[in-house]
């Protein structure tokens, strides 16, 4: 099935008399017809439903569902995307361990891996996204764990080369992980270049509609575990009564691993609820993209060609310095989201920001609706200019995050508030 098939078709499928649409498990546990039956489960856990921190019919239809759209074995839902992260780094590196991520990725999770993780004893060392494989080489120790991308970064906009990351980690016998949330599996399905393990946030255009944070997990069933540079997948789990992840789940070791040890023990599992509210995002994420991109595509151009803008930043405009990553990763669209620098102080864009009437002044990002945001005089309001233009943000920069309103309107939105400028 193509993916505007599986988005409808995926998951949740009726039988004979059963619901059209996909029911709302609400039960916290689940009833057996004899203790013989229950205690196979306690044996077999991916066969039934235990307790619904660990799994739940409508949260597993879901997880199937982006499982089909990505390509993979298998997924897990998370409550947020950060908790996505969390899990996909920690089902892999323990105290001691170390990793590679690439420079540019979510402020969030530069966060997390950065300041948190290295409390907990797991140390990241950030690269280039333009590293050569010397200066990869020079990153990677003994105890490299893994190496972490984002597909399009929030909110630079950096494509990653995947081919490129994903074969250095395989060379090192190591895997690759990388959040596809900007990109969506609508633009790029990480796994068709070599990517082994895919993460979202699922609070931006999967969900879409700015009403549930919640994140996914997915994994390709690709990397080989038993390599003997993963112990806790070949050897007994003692947790799991001795269960050797690798030998009894094969390609869905990782993912039944994150589940039985993470989930279980973090309880980051999404509400049914919450599954539900994003599986009608799904549904219509093919149309929504592919909409989203011609949209910003059209701003993107009419915003090239204005005097008062310093540059615009989307990648796959023509001349643009990612131009031909973004071809090859990102061949029918590179999402919804622009940056663009207004000419002068930061004031210039705050009167921007002012006289918009449509776009919506609002910290997030990649909904339905048109949003904007000016990172100097928000999330990097305690930055003087000199340290703005370190982190490679102008005093002007406005992130765009181009909706699903009539092009016109939009156009005639950003027309009429850089006139104000
Ligand atoms: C928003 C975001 C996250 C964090 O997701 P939450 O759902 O807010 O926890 C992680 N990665 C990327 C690329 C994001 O845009």
């Amino acid at each position: 099935m193509k993916l505007e098939t599986l988005a409808l078709r995926g998951g949740y499928q009726p039988g004979n008399a059963e619901p059209h649409a996909m029911p709302i498990y609400q039960s916290t546990t689940y009833e057996y017809t004899s203790a013989d039956e229950m205690a196979h489960l306690f044996d077999e856990p991916t066969e039934g439903h235990i307790y619904s921190r660990i799994s739940n019919p409508t949260t597993g239809f879901v997880e199937q569902k982006i499982a089909a759209m990505e390509g993979g074995v298998g997924a897990l839902l998370t409550t947020s995307g950060q908790a996505a992260n969390l899990l996909a780094i920690m089902n892999i590196c323990k105290s001691g361990d170390h990793f590679l991520c690439t420079a540019g990725v979510y402020g969030g999770t530069v966060n997390l891996f950065a300041v948190t993780l290295k409390r907990f004893g797991i140390e990241c060392t950030f690269v280039s996204p333009d590293a050569t494989e010397d200066e990869l080489e020079a990153a990677l120790r003994p105890n490299t764990r893994l190496v972490f991308s984002e597909t399009l970064t929030n909110p630079a906009l950096i494509v990653c080369d995947i081919e490129k990351f994903a074969g250095f980690a395989h060379k090192h016998g190591i895997p690759f992980i990388i959040d596809n949330t900007f990109a969506t599996p609508v633009l790029c399905r990480p796994f068709e270049f070599g990517a082994d393990i895919v993460t979202h946030s699922t609070t931006k255009y999967m969900d879409g509609h700015a009403v549930v944070v919640g994140g996914v997990i997915v994994d390709s069933g690709n990397f080989d575990w038993t390599n003997g540079n993963f112990p806790e997948f070949t050897e007994p789990d003692a947790s799991y009564h001795g269960i050797c992840y690798a030998e009894h789940y094969g390609k869905a070791a990782y993912i039944v691993k994150c589940r039985m040890q993470l989930i279980r023990d973090f309880g980051v599992l999404p509400s049914a609820q919450d599954a539900f509210l994003l599986d009608l995002g799904l549904q219509t994420l093919p149309v929504r993209m592919k909409a989203h991109c011609e949209n910003a595509m059209k701003v993107a151009q009419y915003l090239s060609t204005c005097e008062k803008v310093e540059f615009v930043n989307y990648p796959l405009l023509p001349g643009n310095p990612q131009y031909d990553l973004a071809k090859k990763y990102l061949p029918n669209g590179c999402s919804g989201v622009i940056s663009f620098s207004i000419k002068g102080p930061r004031e210039n864009a705050a009167r921007f920001m002012d006289a918009l009437n449509i776009a919506s002044v609002v910290t997030h990002v990649a909904d339905i609706r048109t949003l904007a945001l000016q990172p100097a005089n928000t999330t990097h309001r305690q930055l003087t200019d000199e340290q703005l233009k370190a982190g490679g943000i102008t005093p002007g920069l406005i992130r765009f995050s181009t909706g699903l309103e009539n092009i016109d309107d939009i156009l005639a939105d950003v027309k009429q508030a850089l006139e104000k400028v």
